[in-house]
């Protein structure tokens, strides 16, 4: 139950008639993973926090790099070689102390996503390689967990939200075949706009966030975002038979 000073706190979102007193409680009562602690989920993370969402756990293995500070707002200078995770929860939390946030110092292995997802309601996928994102995509689907997808590459912002509470595709896999690699291209080697990820990143606080609330519409869509010439582009997703996780 909400009670006044949350009425007070979130009153700009109960004041939406899509979201009201039901749709903020349930973002309150509400347990998200974010897989990730850099550029996509700093924004991510903010906005899911100042929303009050319930308990947040993310995971992270690494530490804060002097070149992540172009786009990683909450780390300063002094955080530099502390773990991205911890340092992040620990600034996030002095900005709502209501939200429960765990920082996991870990690899997004099998075997710890196993262990976490079963207690999840949505997913959010902020990390930057194929292959994490291919396992992640894999593992919501069987643990039949809502996972919403962005990814950030010099002016190219992509987003998808993957509904697999149903059990059925399409998915990341039916996008992306083992086949398709990424030529190793990343951040590090190709460069990324700074406020790329934030314009990715809030989108998919706002994705996380409707999921939650119930506003979620039906359709599987790849969100592609021009940041060079500003434009957004989507294209409707089937499921492909033969995938490999949603076939
Ligand atoms: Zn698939």
């Amino acid at each position: 139950m909400i009670n006044d000073k949350q009425l007070l706190r979130y009153s700009r979102h109960v004041l939406l008639n899509d979201i009201d007193v039901a749709g903020q409680e349930a973002i309150m009562a509400a347990r998200v993973l974010v897989i990730g602690a850099g550029g996509l989920a700093h924004p991510a993370l903010t906005y899911l926090v100042s929303s009050g969402a319930g308990q947040i756990t993310v995971v992270d293995d690494d530490c804060v790099e002097i070149s992540n500070l172009q786009r990683q707002f909450w780390f300063r200078d002094a955080d530099i070689d502390q773990p991205k995770a911890h340092v992040l929860c620990a600034a996030l939390q002095s900005h709502n102390p209501e939200v429960k946030l765990k920082a996991l110092i870990q690899r997004a292995d099998e075997t710890l996503l196993n262990q976490l997802l079963p207690d999840m309601d949505v997913v959010l996928d902020c990390t930057d390689n194929i292959a994490s994102r291919r396992l992640i995509n894999r593992l919501c689907f069987q643990h039949r967990l809502p996972l919403v997808s962005a990814a950030a590459l010099v002016f190219a912002g992509q987003l998808t939200v993957y509904d697999f509470r149903q059990g059925h595709g399409p998915c990341y896999q039916c996008l992306f075949a083992d086949d398709l690699d990424d030529n190793g291209a990343s951040c590090a080697k190709n460069g990324v706009f700074s406020p790329l990820l934030g314009i990715m990143g809030a989108a998919q606080a706002g994705e996380a966030l409707k999921l939650l609330a119930g506003l979620h519409e039906d359709g599987c869509y790849l969100h592609c975002f021009d940041g060079r010439h500003f434009q957004w582009q989507r294209f409707q997703l089937s499921a492909v038979a033969d995938c490999p996780v949603c076939g």
